[in-house]
């Protein structure tokens, strides 16, 4: 039977009815400018394609954004995840306290290194990883607790930090979402013992494929700047330059390392990240306003106190929809606005079912899981693609929610 609601209701374009977008308007997507373009063209025509003075000049940089005394350039997030894993000391038989709701990547950098992903909720309003969980998922095995700054926004560091003081573990953080963001302690990159952040090209910043590992642990670092290069001591350049030939492997590391073409590329790009982070709020604030009249859906709350990146955003869908989460996205979809969901709770993955991690132990991240959805953000939106979102959710809530 149909609400009187239901009937002055637009055809839906997953029932055949007029998109409210003709081109699909993407979660995300990376700003490239015609200085990006001069920067590795410039790069391409020098001496060093890799292993070249890029790397550090953009470490250097990096550092002096986030307020870290040393950065160290990677491959991708993954591998800068896997070398602060590897920097302190992960270990069979260690286990590290992770967020159930993030990417995989997070928790299979513990696997990496034969140890064991221990996964703790999140707090229900910000779906940042709960202190107060991770307190209780803290064991004498423990060795590091991995901080997700979900979103864009900084979780409790002085919750965190109090903790790991108190149980003299490392405090880690994945930065991934958060490069730009900051809380009253400092920046995303200054707030953890070693930091890792994604170049990937829906991130903030883009070098196609690339990540950092950002700290102050000079020790840490080290190890960290090791691992990406197979585990040797001196590197190419260093090597070249000293007119020497012998090196020594000390540990086993990876090639790791992040050419100096993306490396031209990220410096470029790093130029624009204050003005990114603030275009990404501007939208949030916007989405904010604009949502507001619309019943079903609220935003995700934000912690006093901190600056948001911005990353995603991210909406839950309160108990009255008449239909499932995965069918309100499919829905918009259909509308041309690329929806996104972040994320199904690491453990649920069959590969992390195999390893033996059951369903509900993480109550809030796997209630919440069901009910977000992720609205399209990047810089170069305009106010008109906000509307087109708020449009189509209007129409859809309108036949969907009671
Ligand atoms: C993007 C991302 C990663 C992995 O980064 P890649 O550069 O794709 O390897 C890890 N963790 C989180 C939370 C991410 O969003």
């Amino acid at each position: 039977m149909s609400s009187p609601k239901r009937k002055v209701t637009q055809s839906l374009a997953i029932d055949g009815g007029t998109a409210v977008r003709s081109k699909l308007l993407p979660y995300g997507r990376q700003n490239i400018t015609d200085d990006d373009i001069r920067a590795v063209v410039d790069c391409l025509k020098s001496d060093w394609l890799t292993t070249g003075p890029k790397v550090g000049e953009f470490e250097k940089a990096f550092s002096k954004q986030v307020g870290a005394r040393d950065s160290v350039a990677v491959a991708n997030g993954t591998a800068a995840l896997h070398a602060m894993m590897f920097a302190v000391g992960v270990r069979p038989g260690d286990e590290v306290v992770v967020p159930a709701l993030t990417f995989a990547a997070s928790a299979n950098s513990v696997l990496y290194l034969g140890g064991k992903p221990v996964f703790a909720d999140c707090e229900s309003s910000t779906l940042l990883i709960d202190p107060a969980d991770v307190a209780k998922k803290v064991t004498a095995k423990t060795k590091a607790i991995l901080a997700v700054d979900f979103a864009g926004q900084p979780c409790d560091y002085a919750a965190l930090r109090s903790l790991a003081s108190d149980r003299k573990i490392a405090l880690l953080a994945d930065g991934c979402h958060a490069l730009g963001g900051r809380s009253e302690r400092g920046n995303v990159g200054a707030l953890a013992d070693l930091t890792a952040f994604s170049f990937h090209p829906v991130k903030h910043i883009t070098t196609a494929e690339g990540g950092m590992v950002s700290g102050f642990d000079d020790k840490l670092l080290k190890r960290a700047r090791l691992f990406r290069n197979h585990g040797i001591t001196t590197e190419f350049r260093e090597r070249h330059e000293r007119g020497q030939t012998a090196y020594e492997m000390t540990e086993l590391g990876f090639n790791y390392r992040l050419s100096d073409v993306q490396c031209a590329l990220g410096m470029s790009q790093l130029s624009r990240i204050e003005a990114n982070v603030d275009r990404r709020n501007a939208l949030a604030r916007e989405y904010g306003q604009k949502l507001r009249r619309l019943p079903g859906l609220s935003p995700l709350s934000v912690r006093a106190g901190v600056h948001h990146a911005y990353h995603l955003y991210i909406v839950r869908l309160d108990d009255q929809w008449t239909v499932s989460r995965d069918e309100v996205v499919r829905a918009l979809r259909a509308e041309g606005i690329g929806a996104n969901v972040h994320y199904a709770p690491v453990f649920h993955h069959p590969y992390y079912e195999r390893l033996g991690y059951q369903k509900g132990i993480c109550p809030q991240a796997e209630r919440a899981a069901l009910s977000v959805i992720t609205l399209p953000l990047f810089p170069e939106m305009t106010s008109s693609d906000v509307d087109d979102v708020v449009a189509a959710l209007e129409k859809i809530g309108a036949a969907y929610h009671r």
